[in-house]
């Protein structure tokens, strides 16, 4: 899989995208990620990509000249599957959508910024908006690397043990039931003897029970999650 990123600021990505699980998917070249300066296709002599909105208001726009050429480059080198743009009021990210996008081949993130990306390039290019919260971020960049990482460790492979991530929270519409490790007491604090008895069996059976018990507890709406 491939995922190429355009942002005007590349240093806010290069961490998160560096470490951990997208760190070692990367390394067994189970995906490629790219990050693409969107400074390299302004014709600007001082590089910005930025222009005032028509119509007057504060804050800037991105401007459509420089998006148009990243991603008419990239277009042009491959298909995309999605062309991707992070928005506050884009749809809404969860689960099933970093399941169904981790499934594709190239994937292609615009990373807004200042007031947002001129509205012809989200008419005209764009296929999908995703946003990751009723908030509003600076830029897309940390969007753009939630998004990433949450496709990334469900890419087989990705994570050693690929029933750790079938088990997360909001696979079959259920939060994951508590974890523990190492000492099974500690200040006089418990594990659930069910999980020392060594019964695989059972304790699958008390952690579906716990599942469901704090889905019902903290999220109800999930049973009629999309
Ligand atoms: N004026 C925009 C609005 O009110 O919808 C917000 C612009 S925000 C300061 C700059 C950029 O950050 C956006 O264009 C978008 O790419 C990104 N962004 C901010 N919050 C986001 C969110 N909750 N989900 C996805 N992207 C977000």
């Amino acid at each position: 899989m491939r995922i190429d990123i355009i942002t005007v600021l590349p240093e806010l990505l290069e961490s998160p995208l560096n470490h951990s699980i997208v760190k070692r998917a990367r390394e067994k070249k189970l995906v490629e990620i790219n990050i693409i300066n969107l400074r390299d296709f302004t014709s600007d002599k001082y590089r910005s990509v930025d222009d005032y909105a028509f119509g007057g208001g504060a804050g800037m726009v991105m401007m459509i000249e420089p998006v148009f050429r990243a991603i008419e480059k990239l277009k042009n080198e491959r298909d995309y599957d999605e062309i991707i743009y992070t928005s506050p009021d884009g749809e809404k990210f969860n689960q099933k959508m970093a399941n169904r996008l981790s499934m594709n081949k190239n994937l292609l993130i615009l990373a807004g910024h200042y007031k947002g990306v001129d509205q012809r390039i989200r008419d005209h290019l764009i296929t999908m908006e995703i946003s990751i919260g009723d908030y509003v971020l600076s830029g897309g960049e940390i969007p753009a690397a939630a998004i990433t990482d949450a496709i990334v460790r469900l890419i087989p492979g990705a994570i050693s043990d690929e029933q750790s991530a079938l088990s997360d929270s909001f696979q079959d519409d259920l939060l994951a039931p508590p974890v523990y490790t190492r000492p099974s007491e500690f200040q006089g604090w418990k594990v659930p003897d069910i999980l020392l008895s060594g019964n695989t069996g059972e304790i699958e059976k008390w952690r579906h029970e716990q599942s469901l018990e704090r889905t019902q507890k903290l999220r109800p709406d999930l049973s009629n999650y999309e």
